[in-house]
């Protein structure tokens, strides 16, 4: 697999540890290697760059929670709506990232490894496993760092082996269960206290694409609600991440560009 990169890349050029100031555009590829300065590991030569304002936050742990089709479009039209994302978002920082992928599976690969699809060249489930690229999830586990995933099984099944703690759960299941069941292995996942979660909610995505479309608000709602129980149960020193991996791809709502929700949030900063 040929290893690609940005243009604007110098070649050689050694970008493990570099930080991106305030005020420049930020992309999905930054979420891994902002949660490997969290963690304390290196990148090699990661295609994102970690945020620096995030910098003194003084995590030392992280959860990703991506959650399907969430696009900074969707996320206003909901947020009437929501509870907890608008109140951590206040909380946090917020961003309009740019998407690596308008897949799932591809964007998903950029989030968890800060790779570029040309670069990671995971575009379908079976290629995960199949990848000599490893994923921040991986590069933890290898430090001894506990390192756990929650996602529809296929896709969990992709890191068996290669991480300490793997939670599938059956794409057979409808949309609204499906959820409720990420936030229930989640939640199972961070009792044995992971350095690293990454964990996928799928039904605002599903019934775009299904319908019906008037169940999309519920299931942000719903989703909104796992995320709170979820935050509620992290320890101090972990950094939230919550994510979208493209907008909105299929249905009314569908747009085929535009910038996904990036939250970071820590557990200290609540009131
Ligand atoms: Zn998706």
């Amino acid at each position: 697999m040929e290893r690609g990169g940005p243009e604007t890349r110098v070649p050689g050029e050694k970008r493990t540890g570099k930080m991106k100031p305030p005020g420049d555009g930020v992309h999905l590829v930054d979420v891994a290697p902002t949660v490997a300065r969290v963690l304390g590991l290196e990148m090699e030569d990661p295609d994102g760059t970690a945020l620096e304002q995030v910098e003194d936050w003084g995590c030392s742990r992280a959860v990703i929670l991506i959650v399907d089709a969430l696009g900074c479009g969707l996320y206003r039209l909901l947020r009437p709506g929501l509870c907890n994302l608008p109140r951590m978002a206040g909380q946090g920082l917020m961003f309009g990232a740019a998407p690596a992928s308008g897949h799932t599976t591809p964007a998903i690969a950029s989030i968890l490894t800060g790779l570029l699809p040309r670069s990671h060249g995971v575009y379908r489930t079976s290629d995960a496993s199949r990848s000599g690229i490893k994923s921040v999830l991986e590069m933890a586990h290898e430090k001894g760092l506990r390192s756990a995933v929650v996602m529809e099984q296929q896709g969990a099944e992709a890191f068996q082996g290669r991480i300490d703690i793997i939670r599938g759960v059956p794409g057979s299941l409808g949309p609204l269960e499906f959820d409720r069941r990420i936030c229930r292995s989640s939640l199972e996942a961070l009792a044995l206290e992971p350095r690293i979660l990454a964990s996928h909610f799928t039904a605002i995505d599903r019934f775009c694409h299904s319908g019906p479309a008037n169940m999309i608000s519920p299931a942000a709602r719903a989703v909104d609600a796992h995320i709170g129980r979820i935050a509620g149960a992290l320890r101090a020193d972990t950094m939230l991440i919550i994510c979208g991996d493209h907008p909105p791809h299929a249905g009314p709502l569908r747009v085929d560009e535009g910038p996904v929700l990036l939250m970071l949030w820590r557990k200290d900063s609540s009131p």
